[in-house]
């Protein structure tokens, strides 16, 4: 079995992924902005709909800070998954011979 494909796929796709996911997150979190097309909502009533794409809750409204820390916190176990394999690796390494 070639296990060329799944190291690619873990050490590159993952953190790739997961930066991906904690960008849109944090892009989405920013205070002012819609958190579906990052319209500029400064200077709107506080439950104005947005202007660009009719949506009803203002950004810092409760569900849509809820998707983004739900889609930062997926990021952020996306992005370590390689690193927390690499060290789970290095400490199999370093106990296996200490059980022989
Ligand atoms: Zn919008």
């Amino acid at each position: 079995m070639n296990i060329y494909p799944i190291i690619f796929l873990v050490f590159f796709v993952c953190p790739v992924v997961g930066l991906s996911m904690i960008t849109l997150a944090t892009r989405s979190a920013r205070p002012g902005r819609c958190g579906i097309c990052h319209y500029d909502m400064r200077g709107l009533p506080r439950f104005a709909r947005c202007p660009e794409c009719g949506t009803g809750r203002h950004p810092g409204s409760r569900g849509l800070a809820i998707r983004s820390r739900l889609m930062l916190n997926l990021g952020i176990m996306i992005f370590m998954t390689p690193f927390i394999i690499a060290l789970v690796g290095l400490l199999v390494l370093l106990v296996l011979p200490a059980l022989r």
